[in-house]
């Protein structure tokens, strides 16, 4: 079986738009409203010769637990059926308690994860990836996701915690 990796993050961080980055093509959902991917969504994906399995997650069940409750209960399926996570922050907004909650559960899985400081679209938003280091999770990959600014990198790191 391929090993899997789950994307995680709260609402409009933009984890839709990184698997997209990550399939070279437009399958995930997009939206500027968050919740739009309703439910976890696996596709095949390859980089640099190596085959995997990518999960993108999104704000099931959000109109009925809530924001926080319903990140949470997504991050925890999906870190538990992944081999390694990619944990996405909006660097513009900067680590929020949300983002807290869920580096909580990453330290209790103890899974790999790979931190992805997104939309930093040019080297301007270096200092807000940098920020990211407060999590405790290592290195804040910059990565715009729009424009693909960074994401060879962040693959990388990737293939390496899978
Ligand atoms: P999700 O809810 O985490 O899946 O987020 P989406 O992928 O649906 O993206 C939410 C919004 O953020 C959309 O309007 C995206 O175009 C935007 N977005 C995603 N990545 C970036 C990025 O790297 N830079 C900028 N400026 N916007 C982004
Ligand atoms: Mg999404």
């Amino acid at each position: 079986p391929l090993p899997v990796l789950a994307v995680v993050g709260r609402p409009n961080v933009g984890k839709s738009t990184l698997v997209n980055r990550i399939l070279g093509r437009r399958e995930a959902v997009v939206e500027d409203r968050p919740g739009v991917t309703r439910d976890r969504v696996t596709y095949e994906a390859e980089w640099a010769g190596r085959r995997f399995k990518v999960v993108d997650t999104g704000g099931w069940e959000q109109d009925v637990l809530g924001i926080d409750a319903a990140v949470a209960a997504q991050a925890e399926f999906a870190i538990e059926a992944a081999d390694a996570v990619v944990f996405v922050v909006d660097s513009t907004v900067g680590a929020t308690d949300t983002d807290e909650a869920v580096v909580k559960l990453l330290r209790r899985a103890g899974k790999p994860v790979v931190l992805c400081a997104n939309k930093v679209d040019g080297p301007t938003g270096e200092p807000d990836a940098a920020m990211l280091w407060s999590l405790g999770l290592g290195e804040p990959h910059p990565v715009s996701s729009l424009h693909g600014r960074g994401t060879g990198d962040l693959l990388d790191a990737v293939l390496e915690a899978l």
